[in-house]
């Protein structure tokens, strides 16, 4: 039996959570890596994988610190993703659980790594930008994590221990850290990875699980 977990917002991670778009994702940034600091798969694939769920500007600047090709690998990658993240598809359970969660009287919210345009126009094309309470993206200085927290607490009014963020990558995890609950979606990480990185509480292996573990704190 799961302790349920009462909260009046659910705030999801984009990438690898909502949209199964790791694959692609994992493969032009392993690609731009390999490409523009010659390094083996190996090398790029452990490099990519260990900073993932952070904006790829600063996957590369971990990983490549003062490189002058930086900015060359940034914008061909972020070029590579306008071309084809639309064609990324939601989990099959996506929409259902959103709506469902959202029946049960939650504030839904989407917090992620990429630009803000290309995630509000992301849903906008599939006619489901209305589900969301807020679609929060990124810009510099305004990431996922605590800036993001802060403002759906600052204009929504709903305080952290009413908020749950539901993420697949450890990043995702160390950013909810001392802020609010976290629900872990296995995936690219596997369950014994959140354990090994501190992760006490809630794992799923699919979005669906959700609907047993969150519930609304009127
Ligand atoms: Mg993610």
């Amino acid at each position: 039996m799961v302790n349920r977990l009462p909260c009046r917002a659910v705030v999801f991670d984009f990438d690898g959570t909502l949209a199964d778009s790791m694959p692609f994702l994992q493969r032009i940034g392993v690609e731009m890596m390999m490409k523009h600091f010659a390094v083996s798969k190996e090398d790029a694939t452990n490099r990519y994988v260990t900073t993932t769920g952070l904006p790829y500007e600063h996957q590369i600047k971990i990983n490549f610190p003062d490189d002058s090709r930086n900015d060359a690998a940034i914008e061909e990658f972020e070029q590579l993703k306008i071309e084809r993240i639309f064609e990324q598809e939601l989990f099959p359970d996506a929409i259902n659980v959103v709506e469902s969660l959202k029946e049960m009287g939650l504030d839904i919210f989407v917090s992620s790594s990429t630009f803000q345009s290309t995630i509000e126009e992301y849903f906008e094309r599939r006619e489901i930008r209305t589900l969301f309470k807020h679609i929060l993206g990124y810009r510099p200085g305004f990431e996922k994590g605590v800036h993001h927290f802060n403002y759906i607490h600052d204009q929504f009014n709903i305080s952290y221990y009413d908020m749950v963020f539901v993420g697949d990558s450890l990043k995702d995890f160390e950013r909810t850290r001392g802020i609010c609950d976290f629900i872990a979606l296995v995936g690219l990480f596997s369950e014994q990875d959140f354990r090994d990185a501190g992760h006490g509480d809630y794992i799923v292996h699919s979005l669906s699980e959700i609907l047993n573990i969150v519930t609304y704190q009127g």
